[in-house]
């Protein structure tokens, strides 16, 4: 699942690449994929892209007439079809089959032997994943929005303003752009009698922390993921902010100059627990367990991150 760091670095390749361009065309593979009833692709043909906006985990292309928000849910992305005589990763739909492997092999260039078959595998999957829509602009270059999950949880609306998408209506403040966050984290904790893993997902609370970052970040705070948030003192609500700001502020810095292909592959190579189950902790050599009950979903190191 993409998280506020992929997207962001997502929104900075396309704010290069596609802003300025006149879309010619916005075609559905899917027809599920767009949830706005009453609103016709065809509002945004000939409009000029002006911008792009970044709402937790939901990103907006803004033209001069409506806005198209793209929420990639759990398996969503994009590949970018223009110029592509620049990367052999930057292909066709006709042609993606046939250029996975080299692909794959460049995004593991300079990773690690295990993160180098991490990245391989995944960007081999991301190239690979099936078309819902496709972004057509008038000088030749395509936006695909892909979807790799074996059910569609990539959404397109078309708006006047991106508020009128419930999700977006309802965020909460957003760690990575705000500047009191220490304020509105205690916010998000106080009183509350939830589980700390749960809680950092909240995107009504948070914004654009999902299942991977969050078990980085109480990994990094030093914090049993089932621990209650009314259960934390004061120097474990210091540490939990201070990791929010840290593992986040790293993915966002480490994230934006990767080349979009390779952003999902990246992410799971930099990860310090999430999905590493049986591994060692790089920390304290511990080994990674799976968090209780999570079903194999969410990770952390029982040595540094004691249940008490
Ligand atoms: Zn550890």
């Amino acid at each position: 699942m993409p998280e506020s760091p992929e997207v962001d670095a997502l929104a900075g390749f396309l704010r290069t690449h596609i802003v300025g361009r006149q879309i010619a065309g916005l075609e559905l593979v899917e027809y599920g994929a767009l949830k706005t009833r009453g609103r016709l692709t065809s509002e945004l043909v000939g409009r000029a892209v002006t911008g792009i906006r970044r709402f937790g985990k939901h990103l907006a292309i803004d033209t001069e007439g409506p806005s198209l928000v793209v929420s990639f849910g759990r398996a969503g992305w994009m590949r970018w079809s223009g110029e592509p005589t620049t990367d052999a990763a930057t292909t066709t739909t006709a042609t993606a089959a046939s250029t996975d492997a080299t692909g794959g092999a460049a995004a593991s260039t300079d990773a690690t032997p295990t993160a180098a078959t991490d990245a391989a595998k995944l960007t081999t999957a991301t190239t690979s994943a099936p078309t819902i829509a496709v972004l057509s602009f008038a000088d030749g270059t395509e936006l695909l929005l892909t979807d790799g999950g074996t059910w569609l949880s990539l959404g397109l609306w078309i708006v006047d303003e991106p508020a009128e998408v419930p999700a977006i209506a309802k965020l909460g403040p957003d760690p990575a752009s705000a500047d009191d966050t220490a304020d509105q984290l205690d916010g998000v904790l106080a009183g509350r009698r939830k589980q700390l893993k749960a809680l950092l997902q909240e995107q009504e609370r948070l914004t654009g922390i999902g299942n991977a970052y969050s078990d980085e970040i109480l990994h990094a705070a030093r914090l049993f993921p089932l621990t209650h948030a009314t259960d934390l003192d004061e120097a474990q609500r210091a540490a939990l902010f201070a990791a929010v700001r840290s593992v986040l502020g790293g993915a966002f810095a480490r994230q934006r100059s990767v080349p979009i292909d390779e952003l999902k592959a990246r992410k799971v190579a930099a990860m310090a627990v999430h999905g590493r189950t049986g591994e060692q902790c790089p920390d304290c050599g511990g080994t990674v367990a799976d968090v209780p009950g999570s079903k194999g979903a969410a990770q952390y190191c029982p040595v540094c991150q004691p249940e008490r």
